[in-house]
């Protein structure tokens, strides 16, 4: 008989849900291949990144040889502000929480003058959500580029939205140029994370009757040896990670993939020789480019019998879910440390939720006995003062006072620890002081699912359905607090004025 405690995994490796997904009522799964089906050393891919743009900057005389990368500084889901030089963190209404001007906190003061009138809204073009796992190079070249902008040592370089443009542009070259891919390819094992039951989750669900495609931006030859690394060797003797797939697409150029109507070119040999194609897409065939819309109609399924899963929340998720309704799951590897974190974290944050329940019992009854202190002065509604003179009124706040202020003191360092779950500097990828945080809501939004590594669904099975939770509203039994509790590293109690 099975092993039932293989049957769920452990709840880090949960699949999480937004909206309800009944997985046998799906027929066609499309992945993406770069930190979906194929995660990478983020140290490793990063920092080889980050040398190649660094490398590029010199060449145009910038002053940044001596700079490293800190894999550590950024988060994905964190937020540049091109017009102030800083990289912050908002919750789910776009209120900033946390910010770094350049490579140094913003203290509390400085983020609230700057910042009180500011909503972050991803539409202007002020603000560049970071997207992927890709993004931590870029984001951390910038926040440099920012301290020597400051320091006066950029000649030519005349805003912050220049120190960003420049390095945007040079990042999307050391992307597209040959060398990063050639050594990623020469060595793979130094930048691959290998886990053979991604193979077994996809054979169990083509077993279970589901078409599978690739569709990735990568180009054909990368592709190729990334998969070739990361599957063959966890597949049945004689197949490999072309049987996966029913239809391979290679440089899709998402998210325009899902909104255009670009021709496909088939991948007429294994060198990637391409060749133009008329028809419907043939199974067992590769592509290059192309657009989801020749996809459904070629497979004849629906949107809503799609599921597409990939790690970009705008270029795989949120397109995808907006323009055709296909169901979505979203990839975010950090959630496997964020929920064991926060777990272990559980007593001290009950602990939290406990004296904050203390300190707003304690709230309430001085806002009490300051009204009736106000009330006597003023000369009205004595009776509710149960006979207390004024002096005694002013005794009994100042002890409230007094132990509001001790409770604030035993607060505080479990608020900032709470606040530091998974990364001093920023916290918690889904929280943003005590409420969710935007990266968090954009999941929300447009992924029905969530999960760490695709290999989860080995777990949850082809069959599953996935129920959403009911979800909370403040008037619901008070739920727990956040890991993320506690604003900018300080408690986030409002001391008695
Ligand atoms: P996917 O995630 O499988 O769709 O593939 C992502 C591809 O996009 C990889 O080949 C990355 O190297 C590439 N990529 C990531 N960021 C950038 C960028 O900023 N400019 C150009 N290509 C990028
Ligand atoms: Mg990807």
């Amino acid at each position: 008989m099975a092993e039932k405690s293989l049957v769920a995994g452990p709840r880090e490796r949960g699949l999480f849900c937004n909206r309800t997904l009944n997985m046998r009522a799906i027929r066609a799964i499309g992945y993406d291949m770069d930190y979906t089906l194929v995660h990478y050393n983020i140290e490793a891919w990063e920092e080889r990144a980050y040398e190649h743009l660094k490398a590029r900057l010199v060449a145009l005389g910038f002053p940044v040889g001596g700079l490293r990368f800190d894999p550590k500084a950024i988060l994905r889901g964190l937020i540049i502000d091109k017009e102030l030089g800083n990289v912050v963190k908002a919750n789910r209404f776009g209120y900033v929480k946390r910010a770094f001007h350049g490579t140094k906190p913003l203290g509390f003061e400085e983020l609230r003058s700057v910042y009180a009138r500011e909503v972050v809204d991803l539409s202007e073009p002020r603000w560049v959500f970071l997207n992927t796992l890709f993004s931590l190079s870029e984001a951390y070249m910038f926040s440099q580029l920012v301290d020597l902008y400051d320091q006066g040592k950029l000649a030519g370089t005349h805003s912050y939205s220049e120190c960003y443009e420049i390095t945007r542009k040079h990042i999307d070259l050391t992307h597209m140029e040959g060398q990063l891919k050639a050594e990623i390819v020469a060595a793979p094992e130094k930048f691959v994370d290998l886990d053979g039951d991604t193979a077994l989750a996809l054979l169990d669900q083509k077993s279970a009757g589901k078409q599978l495609m690739l569709i990735t931006n990568s180009e054909w030859s990368y592709t190729v040896a990334m998969m070739t690394y990361a599957f063959d060797r966890f597949l049945p003797v004689g197949t490999t990670w072309r049987d996966l797939f029913d239809i391979v697409i290679v440089a899709a150029q998402k998210p325009a993939f899902f909104v255009g109507r670009a021709p496909f070119l088939e991948i007429a040999s294994e060198d990637g020789l391409l060749r133009p194609t008329i028809g419907p897409l043939q199974k067992g065939k590769a592509y290059w480019g192309g657009s989801a819309g020749d996809v459904e109609q070629s497979l004849g399924v629906s949107g809503d019998e799609i599921l597409y899963v990939g790690d970009h929340i705008f270029g795989d998720v949120h397109v995808s879910k907006n323009v055709l309704r296909w169901r979505t799951a979203l990839i975010v590897r950090e959630l496997e440390d964020e929920v064991l974190a926060s777990d272990a974290a559980q007593r001290e944050l009950s602990e939290l939720g406990g004296r904050m329940a203390e300190k707003e019992a304690l709230e309430r009854e001085h806002c009490y006995m300051r009204l009736l202190l106000t009330r006597l002065r003023a000369g009205y509604a004595a009776e509710t003062t149960s006979g207390s003179s004024e002096s005694e009124l002013v005794t009994e706040i100042a002890a409230l006072r007094q132990r509001i202020t001790t409770l604030d003191d035993e607060i505080s360092p479990l608020a900032r620890r709470a606040s530091e779950i998974t990364n001093p500097s920023w916290g918690p990828l889904m929280w943003a002081g005590n409420d969710k945080s935007h990266y968090a809501r954009q999941i929300e939004r447009y992924a029905d699912v969530y999960t760490s590594r695709v290999s989860n669904f080995m777990y949850a099975t082809p069959f599953v359905y996935l129920r959403s939770p009911r979800g909370t509203l403040p008037h619901d039994v008070a739920p727990a607090p956040a890991p993320g509790a506690g604003a900018y590293g300080a408690p986030s109690t409002s001391r008695l004025r």
